[in-house]
């Protein structure tokens, strides 16, 4: 980040904050903090609109915690995010900021398998509340949830929660909570509805722009012009830049399969996400995307909403979004945090127009490449040098990252170079390690311990 970004100690935080912070390797604020920061802790009702990745969760996060009173086990924040996921994810930043106190509890309520058991620890409190609009709805309808102590409301991707439900639905979510909260409202575009919104269920709100040019302009953004078919040029495209990383977006999941199968039976390892898949299914492609087990991931806008994937090298538009904000979405997956990011986008001849909207909105000459200008003979496969196993013990058994990585390179005897991410959920853990290691490694942890205790290890 740049130079003249300011630390978090000058917008009053405590000491024990700017230390986890600190730990957290969050040294400087982005510029959605810096501008933001201020205004959220100072309860005034709050818009903040700035591009994908550019930290606005720990911008209301920041504020939430440093007003919460611990000792009062009600629930003091109420956050509303667009999916499920993205519930998970919001929630675990809130818990890594949340670190300089031991005993604040923050509770996703967003539906599927272990709602029951959320309900159960929602009754023996929570302070922060993290959910998904129906959900939290029904939570309140019910009882179960009572508002009379929140303080904050925030609408996370205020954009994605209105093209996904409605205006009423947050309304109705709102009327359930005291009129003397905070209300906070962020999203990475502002459409019309937004201010629609905000009129119904704020006051005087402050609002905070950051020009998303700034982080477009470290994206290196290439359109190919297809005339044939989409998938030959795909394949091109793939095998000349190389990326390390990459997320290929598609219209829908028809075209997500399609596209995935042709690259599959080309050698590549690809996953998907869209719609049809399953939560733990979804989870678990995330995660080899993460630890670099998959370097290529196929995705619809829908399913990659709000993900907080961390360096992706390029993003490949097979198909051009309907609109330019949808655009400037996905390429924000790419070049965060100030790296410089690939954005590579296959058009034919119909996108014309949506081409021309891109390029003034963003002020960009689109750069357009010929694909016969592109090496023929490239056959870069773009496969991965890592695989994940997974371990049937996790958080609940008390494991811990150093606890695998011991088992693997002193019982197995890997390098630590062999072993990548470590992942310990709630009832498995997940660990990648160099292909060539992968079955070694399995062997010896299905013959030893973990913890002193035996589990279960394979492919995943
Ligand atoms: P947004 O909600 O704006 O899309 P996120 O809040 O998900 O972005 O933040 C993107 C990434 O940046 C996250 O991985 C987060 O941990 C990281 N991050 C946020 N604030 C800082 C900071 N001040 N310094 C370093 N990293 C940060
Ligand atoms: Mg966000």
């Amino acid at each position: 980040m740049e130079g003249s970004a300011k630390d978090f100690k000058s917008v009053g935080l405590n000491d024990e904050m700017l230390d986890n912070l600190k730990s957290l390797g969050y040294l400087k604020m982005t510029p959605i903090q810096e501008k933001g920061l201020p205004l959220i802790l100072s309860d005034q009702d709050f818009i903040g609109q700035a591009n994908t990745g550019s930290g606005k969760t720990a911008a209301f996060a920041l504020g939430i915690l440093s007003k919460l009173d611990v000792t009062n086990c009600s629930p003091q924040a109420l956050v509303i995010v667009p999916t499920r996921e993205l519930a998970e994810q919001v929630a675990n930043e809130i818990r890594m900021l949340a670190r300089f106190r031991s005993n604040i509890k923050v509770l996703t309520m967003s539906g599927g398998l272990e709602e029951h058991l959320k309900i159960k620890s929602l009754k023996q409190g929570a302070h922060i509340i993290v959910g998904t609009p129906g959900r939290i709805i029904k939570l309140f309808e019910t009882g179960m949830l009572v508002a009379n102590d929140i303080k904050i409301l925030v609408l996370d991707e205020a954009d994605r929660l209105l093209e996904m439900g409605s205006i009423e639905e947050i309304n109705r979510i709102a009327s359930f909570t005291p009129l003397n909260r905070q209300t906070m409202l962020f999203s990475a575009t502002f459409p019309n509805g937004i201010k629609k919104l905000s009129a119904s269920i704020q006051e005087d709100p402050a609002q905070v722009t950051i020009d998303s040019q700034h982080q477009i302009n470290t994206i290196e953004q290439l359109f190919f012009k297809v005339d044939g078919h989409k998938n030959d040029a795909l394949l091109r495209v793939l095998r000349q830049y190389n990326p390390e990383s990459c997320i290929i977006f598609c219209n829908s999941r028809e075209i997500c399969k399609k596209v995935a199968a042709y690259l599959g039976s080309k050698n590549m390892v690809v996953l998907q996400i869209h719609s049809d898949l399953e939560q733990p299914e979804r989870t678990l492609f995330l995660l080899k995307f993460d630890n670099k087990s998959c370097r290529i991931l196929v995705a619809t806008d829908l399913a990659s909403r709000g993900l907080d994937v961390k360096d992706v090298a390029a993003i490949i538009n097979y198909d051009l979004p309907c609109n330019h904000e949808l655009y400037v979405h996905r390429i924000g997956r790419t070049g965060r945090a100030g790296k410089k990011g690939l954005a590579l986008s296959l058009y034919t001849e119909n996108d014309c127009t949506i081409l021309e909207n891109i390029s003034d909105y963003l002020k960009l000459e689109c750069q357009t490449i010929e694909l016969n200008d592109l090496e023929k003979l490239r056959q870069n496969a773009i496969r991965p040098c890592m695989s994940t196993i997974y371990i049937t013990g996790g958080r609940k058994d008390n494991i811990r990252p150093g606890d695998i990585l011991g088992a693997l390179t002193r019982e197995a005897g890997l390098k630590s170079e062999d072993v990548g991410k470590i992942h310990v959920l709630e009832v498995n853990s997940y660990v990648a390690i160099a292909n060539d290691k992968i079955e070694h490694a399995i062997e010896h942890l299905n013959l030893g311990k973990i913890k002193g205790k035996k589990f279960r290890v394979g492919k995943a």
